[in-house]
């Protein structure tokens, strides 16, 4: 029955509803679940240059080395038709499809269209295999027909600020419907954005998991008002990432092991918490 529901092809959100189980998604997905995480595969498709936000521990890069892991950095950008072949030629070899498909960069995916050209293209394809993205949040509630149609179930939403005084410091710019703010007034912006953006796709049954980067001295103070929102608005798990001091932050400290561990320990009590996340590149291929 299962599978006969999954590999039909939705057409609109109310779809969504129907289709996914989020008690699947969160016991399957190798970054919802610690459980899963070593025992399913991830492939990353680098498909999304562009973003629309600045982070400020943001340094995207053009990095061969695929040894190093580091969020926003891969070898090269895909065109749609090498993404797709490229999961094409994992399948004829791992016809199991133990693994999900997901589009984290170096961008952000819901600020490029080849996300969805290629995701759509596969999905029709591979209409049983879990469809991820991880994004900003900022264009969530705007996308979220059209991410509910090329199949995508699972969503992460990385969340560094309740408040526009953290996320000043977080954030230099958002640029949102052609005009680009600054400040508070962006961070305000992108948060209410991210919130009901969150909200909404819960609402209409997607998987979601709440991303933070720990910036020690700047949103250590944030966390458990993060997952409490998170919690609020329905997300499943949490995944507090340390910062890697990059870019406007690169004279930043990482916050210690301890640091880390506390503030899982303290957001544990609140919402889950997924402690296996290893800050992949846009390029990463895991296959068990
Ligand atoms: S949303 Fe992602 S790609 Fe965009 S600036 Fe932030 S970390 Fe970089
Ligand atoms: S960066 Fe973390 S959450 Fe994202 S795919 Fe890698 S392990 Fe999973």
């Amino acid at each position: 029955m299962k599978q006969c529901i999954e590999s039909t092809f939705p057409d609109s959100i109310d779809i969504v509803k129907q289709v996914n189980t989020n008690a699947d998604i969160v016991t399957q997905h190798p970054c919802f679940s610690n459980e899963a995480h070593y025992r399913v595969g991830r492939i990353h498709l680098p498909i999304a240059p562009k973003c629309n936000i600045q982070c400020n521990f943001c340094e995207r890069n053009m990095c061969a080395t695929e040894a190093i892991q580091h969020p926003g950095w891969t070898a090269r950008l895909l065109s749609i038709g090498e993404a797709v072949n490229l999961v094409g030629r994992i399948m004829l070899t791992r016809r199991d499809s133990n693994f999900v498909i997901g589009v984290a960069g170096p961008g952000d995916p819901l600020a490029n269209d080849q996300t969805f050209e290629a995701l759509g293209i596969i999905h029709q394809q591979y209409p049983q295999t879990l469809k991820c993205i991880c994004t900003n949040g900022l264009l969530l509630e705007d996308r979220l027909d059209e991410i509910a149609t090329v199949g995508i179930r699972a969503i992460t939403v990385t969340v560094n600020a309740t408040s526009a005084e953290v996320g000043e410091y977080t954030y230099s710019w958002v640029r949102y419907e052609g005009v680009t703010y600054y400040g508070k007034e962006a961070a305000s912006l992108l948060i209410s954005k991210q919130f009901s953006g969150i909200e909404k796709a819960v609402d209409a049954g997607f998987s979601l998991k709440v991303n933070t980067v720990l910036v020690p001295g700047i949103n250590n103070k944030e966390m458990s008002l993060i997952a409490r929102k998170a919690k609020q608005l329905g997300a499943s798990v949490m995944n507090i990432m340390p910062l890697i001091p990059c870019g406007k932050m690169k004279e930043l400290r990482a916050p210690t092991c301890e640091e880390l561990r506390e503030a899982r320990q303290d957001c544990e009590a609140i919402i889950p918490q997924f402690r296996r996340c290893e800050q992949c590149r846009a390029d990463v291929i895991y296959l068990p």
